[in-house]
């Protein structure tokens, strides 16, 4: 007998399951709170190729990372370049959403959009459903019914018709996050901020200082449009809970996975589907976070070597300019 499946998030995570559950279930069903796949869109569309997971359409490669570091002033201290050979591809992500979507009902998926769900909501009426998975992002939808209280990194960017043709980061003293320029797939660029420790930090005050100080406005890059939202990199463990009888099965940002360097969450939300997938296809829910870790430990170190490294300066400086941070970063990304 095939499993059944019922999904609360169509964003990448919970299409990625629905595509993944759709192979092997007699029935997946994916709930969407907003309008419309793929929007609206809180991301700076950054993918990072590592365990040869790839995005579903292509992007604009990026070649080069400038490293910029800040004195508590936001004025330019020092500065080198990082190789990254297009390691980094920057796609239009709701362009692969809505083809993801397309994919999965293709498979027999159906995808309700317009549509807030609760978990209680779904265990009564999915009741004869095997599966409940939980890819609401940040906060997920387990810790918004049931109060649990994670931290979490905001991040705010705005929108700018300037194009840029690199990644650009700006580290600054006090902020343990940076400040970014990224290039958008179809032109123009997003210039964030995001901090990892300082929930409370007033990002959007702190972008437009530093937009200001570092000469970004009279570059011409003038905010069109903001966006912003909350990154999911704080574990929300167990993965897998249990609730009315159901399972439930946190992936993606709702699950807390995305990294504590770059915030860096696509492809750990398709991983953590396609592992999910893998595990109940095998009748092994239980074992998914250990499967997940499994697959990740390494990566998830290297990261942790590189958050270390944005908060000493002098080391990151000495690193980046001999060259070594490249190399660390091509193993990383592998
Ligand atoms: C400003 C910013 C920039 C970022 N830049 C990058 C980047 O460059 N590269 C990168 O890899 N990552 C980046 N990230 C992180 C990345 O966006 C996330 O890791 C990724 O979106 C996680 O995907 P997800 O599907 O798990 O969650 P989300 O994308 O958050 O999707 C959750 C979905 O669930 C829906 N939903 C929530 N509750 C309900 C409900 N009750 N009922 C129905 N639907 C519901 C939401 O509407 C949403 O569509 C960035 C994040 C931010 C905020």
């Amino acid at each position: 007998m095939g499993m059944k499946v019922v999904i609360i998030g169509g964003s990448i995570a919970g299409l990625e399951a629905a595509i993944n559950f759709s192979e092997f279930c007699d029935s997946v069903v994916v709930f969407e709170e907003h309008k419309e796949i793929g929007k609206p869109l809180q991301c700076a569309e950054g993918w990072i190729h590592f365990t040869g997971v790839k995005p579903y359409i292509s992007g604009r490669k990026v070649n080069e990372v400038d490293v910029i570091i800040l004195d508590r002033r936001y004025n330019y201290k020092t500065s080198f370049s990082i190789k990254i050979n297009g390691s980094v591809e920057i796609i239009n992500r709701p362009e692969m959403e809505k083809k993801m979507a397309k994919m999965a009902e293709d498979r027999g998926v159906q995808i309700f959009t317009n549509t807030k769900v609760t978990l209680l909501g779904l265990t009564k009426q999915f009741s004869d459903y095997d599966l409940i998975v939980d890819a609401s992002g940040y906060p997920s939808q387990w810790c918004r019914e049931f109060g649990g209280k994670k931290p979490y990194a905001p991040a705010v960017q705005a929108i700018c018709e300037k194009d840029a043709n690199k990644i650009t980061t700006f580290l600054h003293p006090e902020l343990d996050g940076y400040f970014w320029i990224f290039p958008m797939a179809d032109g123009g660029s997003k210039v964030g901020v995001v901090s990892f420790t300082k929930p409370k930090a007033p990002l959007r005050k702190l972008l437009d200082e530093m937009m200001k100080t570092t000469g970004l406005y009279d570059d011409g890059f003038e905010p069109v449009s903001y966006t912003g939202g909350l990154i999911g990199c704080y574990r929300n463990s167990p993965f897998v809970r249990e609730l009315n009888g159901m399972k439930a099965a946190l992936v993606g940002d709702a699950a807390g996975i995305a990294d504590t360097f770059a915030g860096e969450g696509m492809t750990k939300a398709v991983i953590s589907s396609r592992v999910l997938a893998k595990c109940a296809k095998c009748g092994l829910i239980d074992y998914y976070e250990k499967e997940y870790y499994k697959v990740m430990r390494g990566h998830y170190f290297l990261v942790s070597i590189f958050a270390y490294l944005r908060k000493n300066f002098t080391l990151l400086n000495l690193l980046g300019k001999s060259g070594i941070l490249g190399v660390v970063n091509r193993l990383a990304v592998r």
